[in-house]
C-alpha cells in the first residue's frame, strides 16, 4: 500500500513523541552494508527513491534487499541523503559526495527534487523550478547549508510557494538565505505569517505568466497547488499517484479539512490541462496528458460515490 504513513500535523506530532533514546538498528534490515534505524517514521522518501533497496516492514521502512550494482547503491545513498530523521545508516559511504552532489535530482528539464526532507514535514517532498524570471521552490526541504549552496549555483531562489501549513520546514531560512519571497494562503498563514505574499482568492489566479495558482480547500481549508506551464501540477497533500493501484489518490486517511470539500476542489482540477503530478507526500507520475485526465476523472467520481 502506498501511504500508510500519518501525514501532516498529527504525523508531525507522532514523530516528536518518539523517544530520544539512541536508534538501533531495525532487525528487520537484511544483513549488509546498509540499514534502517529505529528512527524511521514511515514517511515512505526512501522507498520512493530506492524500491529496489527499501521496504514497509511492519510500522517501519527496512533494507529488504542490498544494493546489487553501481546505480542501486547510489539510490539507496539518495535515500539516505533525503531521509528526514536520519534513520539510514551505510558501512560503505565511499560514494556519498557524489551521490551529495547530484541533488537536486532532475525529473524533467526545469524541475527537480530536492531531498533533504524534513521531520517537520513528515518527510514531505519539495521541488526547485528553474525559471529565466527567478527559480522557484515548491515547499521547503530542510536547511542544508551545501545543498543551499547548491541553490545559488543554480541560480537562486525568488519566491517559494507554500501548498499548505504542513509542508513549510524550513522555508523561513531559505527565504532569509535568498531573499526569496514566500507564496501562501491567507487560512495557512500561521505558518508563515511574515510571508511575502499572502493568497485571498478562492478562485484560481494567473501569478506570472504560466504560473497558475489554485485554491484546493480539502486537505486543509487553504490548501493551494500550483500549475506551471500546464504540464507541470504541484499539489502537495491534495493529490499524488499511488504506486500500488496504480491510480491517483487524494488520501482520504489523512484529510485533516474536508473530504467532501477536496472532492469538490479535485473536480475543479479535471479542466486543467497537466502531465505531471508531483506531490509533498506519495508518489510522482508523469502520463500523457489524456491518461491523466482519465485518471483523475476516475479519482474525482470515486470520491463523489464516497461524498453522496
Ligand atoms: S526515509 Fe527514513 S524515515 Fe522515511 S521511511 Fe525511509 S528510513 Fe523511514
Amino acid at each position: 500500500m502506498l501511504i500508510h504513513v500519518p501525514i501532516g500535523r498529527r504525523a508531525k506530532r507522532k514523530g516528536r513523541e518518539r523517544p530520544m533514546n539512541k536508534a538501533e538498528r531495525l532487525k528487520t534490515n537484511v544483513a549488509g552494508d546498509f540499514y534502517v534505524n529505529s528512527a524511521c517514521i514511515n514517511c515512505d522518501t526512501c522507498r520512493q527513491l530506492a524500491p529496489s533497496v527499501f521496504a514497509e516492514v511492519g510500522r517501519y521502512s527496512a533494507v529488504a534487499r542490498q544494493p546489487k550494482n553501481r546505480e542501486e547503491k547510489r539510490r539507496a545513498l539518495y535515500a539516505l541523503l533525503a531521509c528526514p530523521t536520519g534513520a539510514i545508516g551505510s558501512d560503505d559511504k565511499s560514494d556519498i559526495s557524489e551521490a551529495m552532489a547530484a541533488f537536486p535530482l532532475q525529473l524533467a528539464e526545469q524541475v527537480y527534487y530536492c531531498g533533504y526532507t524534513s521531520r517537520e514535514s513528515f518527510g514531505a517532498s519539495s521541488y526547485f523550478l528553474m525559471h529565466p524570471d527567478g527559480n522557484w521552490l515548491i515547499d521547503a526541504p530542510r536547511y542544508v547549508p551545501s545543498f543551499a549552496k547548491k541553490l545559488e549555483e543554480m541560480g537562486g531562489v525568488r519566491y517559494i510557494f507554500l501548498t499548505h501549513e504542513d509542508d513549510v520546514a524550513d522555508a523561513k531560512r531559505y527565504a532569509l538565505h535568498f531573499g526569496a519571497e514566500r507564496i501562501i494562503h491567507k487560512l495557512e498563514q500561521e505558518a508563515q505569517p511574515d510571508a511575502e505574499h499572502i493568497i485571498e482568492s478562492t478562485e484560481a489566479l494567473e501569478w506570472k505568466p504560466g504560473f497558475r495558482i489554485i485554491p484546493v480547500p480539502g486537505h486543509t481549508i487553504g490548501h493551494i497547488v500550483l500549475l506551471y506551464d500546464n504540464t507541470f501540477l504541484f499539489t502537495g497533500d491534495h493529490l499524488s499517484w499511488d504506486r500500488d493501484k496504480g491510480k491517483l489518490d487524494g488520501h482520504k486517511n489523512h484529510c485533516w479539512y474536508s473530504w467532501r470539500r477536496q472532492g469538490e476542489s479535485m473536480a475543479r482540477l479535471i479542466k486543467e490541462e497537466f502531465e505531471w503530478v508531483l506531490p509533498g507526500h506519495g508518489d510522482r507520475v508523469h502520463l500523457p496528458r489524456e491518461q491523466m485526465k482519465e485518471a483523475l476523472q476516475m479519482l474525482v467520481k470515486e470520491m463523489k460515490e464516497e461524498n453522496l
